[in-house]
């Protein structure tokens, strides 16, 4: 799901407020792109369940250098 314009913003501050370190833990660079929110499969009785009640939405942010890309749990953010 794509964010709309103030969650962008709310998850920018946000990551901006928590990350210590703001670079990237692999090109030590800080140029980032706010992604899409997802939401994580489960892992049940030996198989991946998606959907549902399962899971919860992470944001996914990716450094826009090298790719890397990181995920944080969109409700902590207030977004999710
Ligand atoms: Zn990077």
């Amino acid at each position: 799901m794509s964010l709309k314009k103030a969650q962008a913003k709310t998850a920018q501050k946000w990551i901006r407020d928590k990350a210590k370190n703001p670079n990237c833990p692999k090109c030590d660079r800080n140029e980032w792109t706010i992604g899409d929110l997802v939401k994580s499969p489960s892992y049940e009785k030996g198989g991946l369940l998606f959907g549902g009640d399962v899971g919860f939405p992470l944001l996914v942010v990716k450094c826009d250098n090298c790719g890397y890309v990181e995920q944080w749990a969109a409700d902590a953010i207030g977004i999710g």
